[in-house]
């Protein structure tokens, strides 16, 4: 079994834009079927823009498809609390899965006093805060993103001061890896995912992907293989590149189930 815990359904830069959302969700279902992934967590974006969909038109989009779950998000700066009370209906009727937060593009820490609430809900309904960290490409149309938000070193604070709280490392802090290595060593309630490292087949043995292959490994010698969640960030990176990546990774056949679908499925409640 094989369950994408990170993808989005978006127009990504590589791929034409005339594309609409609809036929970006009709491609990930034939991606989905060809590749053999039985279920994604497609991350919606804090608000909608040409390239991303916000998490009400996503919801609308994926709507009775039993293949996808949705990842909630919010506008981390201007949230009001009948936003906060939308997720925590969400979260009540199990249509989002966790919560994302945007740290890079938002220009804010996750350590800072305006992520609590969201920190509170998550815990509430025992689901996954997910934070993307490191590199962090701009997007057409946005303000620059920020990395100094993004290392993976600030995600302690927070498992610190909430260890009841579930929490995913997104792209393992690529290219902080050891620095993420730590963070999951020293926080039993931290995990991490792989997405958006490689993008296609020519990336697994380009020498960029093969430093990535050992970096992985030395971050799972030092904390802990079954600390990581498989994922894409498709449409940026191909599934059956992907699947060939984690499984040139080295893992024995019990902790690639873990990384595989083992961790998704006991984190997000699936
Ligand atoms: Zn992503």
């Amino acid at each position: 079994m094989i369950i994408d815990a990170h993808m989005h359904i978006a127009i990504s830069e590589i791929k034409p834009k005339e594309l609409t959302f609809e036929q970006v969700l009709k491609s990930l279902l034939r991606e989905m079927k060809s590749s053999r992934v039985d279920y994604a967590l497609a991350i919606a974006y804090y608000k909608q823009t040409n390239f991303n969909l916000s998490l009400a038109e996503e919801l609308k989009l994926i709507q009775g498809i039993k293949k996808l779950g949705a990842i909630g998000t919010l506008d981390l700066l201007n949230y009001r609390k009948i936003d906060l009370e939308l997720l925590d209906e969400l979260l009540n009727k199990k249509i989002i899965k966790g919560i994302k937060l945007n740290l890079g593009y938002q220009h804010i820490y996750p350590n800072d006093k305006r992520c609590g609430p969201i920190y509170k809900l998550c815990i509430k309904h025992d689901v996954p805060a997910v934070f993307h960290t490191g590199d962090t490409l701009d997007m057409p149309g946005e303000p620059a993103a920020k990395i100094k938000y993004t290392h993976p070193i600030h995600i302690d604070d927070v498992a610190s001061d909430f260890p009841d709280l579930k929490m995913i490392i997104a792209h393992i802090g690529n290219p902080w890896l050891i620095d993420c290595a730590e963070v999951l060593y020293k926080n039993k309630n931290v995990y991490a995912d792989i997405s958006g490292l490689v993008i296609k087949d020519s990336d697994l043995n380009s020498p960029y992907g093969v430093l990535m292959k050992k970096r992985i490994q030395e971050l799972y010698i030092y904390s802990d293989p079954r600390k990581l969640l498989y994922g894409t960030d498709w449409p940026l990176a191909s599934m059956k590149t992907y699947i060939q990546f984690t499984k040139n990774l080295g893992l024995s056949k019990m902790d690639l189930d873990y990384v595989f679908y083992k961790n998704a499925m006991r984190l997000f409640k699936l």
